[in-house]
């Protein structure tokens, strides 16, 4: 049998396949002593075991079988997967409202290529269309890959690039922008778009998926769909992000692009606000809104483009034992800002002063926020707060430490001035420090999450 017929498999799992006379795409039907399971034989990654045997299953999903446990296999001839969606020209409608979407990869973009096992970036506008048919129902879309990276590869390049692009289309005239993105830095691209992009008068929708397309559990469809009525129809003209509520299919959440953070590795109802409640919740039939302090829809083209952005900030997350030498070092290397995430209300190891002091006296800029995400710093509560404030260490109210650190590297990129620095940083552009949270927004308040709700009516009982 040639090796591609194979592809992947190597030690035991190779030779039962060939033992049982099957191959990489073979339709079969795998017995153990147990069980028995129906599906395509799927090719391997080189990195993989050589233990299983992978099968894609009727349902779509994949299981592994020990390759020790099989007792026989028959082929039922064979089903070359291809997982090429079809591209599709988007229809127009003279009455329906324009909406850009750009595609910057994750996995809203991603198909899993069977040949490495791993996910790919395979964004292309067609095929997102082709995938998703009920898009032309809601807007004109036009479709733009700008980039196609995972999200840990967003840097200040590409900040700058989607701030410019979506200037540019909002002046164009366009009624919503919708920003493909994958979701582990998707809070911080909303952060920093909040603040490079400002008095947007339509709607900056950002949306992912935590599983991927060709998988059953997507929710890239209903994350997408929502996501595009939210910037063709809906009224916040805000930098927002668009994805899963609760962790059923029912409806998507709109969080504020500065209170929003990805909380959960692998959970499609990952963002939750905090510090605040969302926005609005949404669905293919309702867009209900949860609060009405938000920027509405404009009809006027007016938009601010500030795409200032230092590359030299850093989060230090506070940890007991935390040697000075460490702040040190990042002053040493050319650092400017550096925001602290603390612990409790705002607190580090007095050993840091020193450094704390020698790093503010270079004219770095400190700020701190709380590793507790939720709640506010308070430094003149204990004498540890008080001591950090003096030596320059300022307070950055329930600024989350990731908006922190975005709005630091924007301040940072306009000015090296420190009261100009602070006040940039102190006066809210968009929600990301407020007057105060919501007595219940930490305990209840997402949004109606039938989860929480079933909770706390089993807690009553
Ligand atoms: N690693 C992916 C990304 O952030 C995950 C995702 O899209 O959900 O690009």
């Amino acid at each position: 049998m040639s090796d591609d017929a194979l592809k992947g498999y190597r030690g035991l799992a190779r030779a039962t396949l060939q033992k049982h006379g099957v191959s990489v795409w073979s339709n079969a039907e795998v017995h153990t002593a147990t069980a028995h399971f129906k599906g395509i034989v799927l090719p391997r990654p080189e990195t993989a075991d050589d233990r299983h045997i992978v099968l894609k299953l009727d349902s779509g999903y994949n299981i592994g079988v020990a390759a020790e446990s099989v007792t026989r296999i028959t082929e039922h001839g064979r089903r070359e997967a291809h997982y090429k969606i079809p591209e599709k020209e988007f229809p127009r409608d003279p009455h329906k409202p324009n909406i850009t979407l750009f595609g910057t990869g994750g996995t809203i973009a991603s198909r899993l290529d069977y040949r490495t096992g791993a996910v790919i970036p395979a964004f292309s506008p067609g095929e997102l269309y082709g995938s998703v048919p009920e898009l032309a129902d809601i807007c004109n879309l036009q479709t733009e890959k700008l980039f196609g990276i995972f999200s840990e590869n967003m840097a200040r390049e590409q900040y700058i690039r989607l701030a410019e692009r979506i200037g540019s289309e909002i002046e164009r005239g366009v009624d919503g922008i919708v920003i493909g993105h994958g979701t582990d830095t998707m809070h911080h691209t909303a952060a920093i778009l909040s603040f490079m992009v400002q008095d947007s008068p339509v709607p900056i929708v950002m949306v992912g998926s935590q599983r991927s397309s060709d998988r059953p559990s997507s929710d890239a469809a209903l994350n997408l769909i929502n996501a595009v009525k939210a910037a063709a129809e809906g009224d916040i003209a805000e930098v927002v992000v668009c994805m899963f509520g609760p962790t059923s299919d029912e409806y998507c959440l709109l969080h504020r692009g500065t209170r929003v953070r990805k909380m959960h590795s692998s959970y499609r109802s990952t963002f939750r606000t905090i510090g605040d409640i969302p926005l609005a919740m949404i669905a293919p039939h309702y867009i209900k809104h949860l609060r009405d302090d938000y920027r509405r829809r404009r009809t006027d083209r007016n938009v601010t483009i500030n795409t200032a952005f230092a590359e030299k900030v850093t989060i230090l997350y506070y940890y007991p034992n935390m040697l000075p030498d460490v702040v040190d070092a990042v002053v040493e290397k050319g650092y400017r800002g550096i925001v602290i995430a603390g612990t409790g209300l705002g607190h580090v190891n007095k050993p840091l002063y020193g450094a704390l002091r020698r790093a503010v006296d270079k004219g770095v800029h400190m700020y701190m926020t709380v590793q507790t995400l939720w709640g506010y710093v308070q430094m003149y509560v204990y004498e540890t707060g008080r001591e950090i404030m003096e030596l320059g260490v300022v307070p950055a109210a329930n600024m989350l430490p990731e908006v922190a650190y975005m709005k630091l590297c924007w301040a940072l990129g306009q000015t090296d001035d420190r009261a100009e620095v602070r006040r940039i940083m102190l006066t809210p552009v968009v929600d990301e420090t407020t007057e105060r949270e919501p007595y219940n927004g930490y305990l209840v308040f997402q949004g109606a999450i039938p989860e929480v709700q079933e909770f706390l009516r089993n807690i009553k009982r």
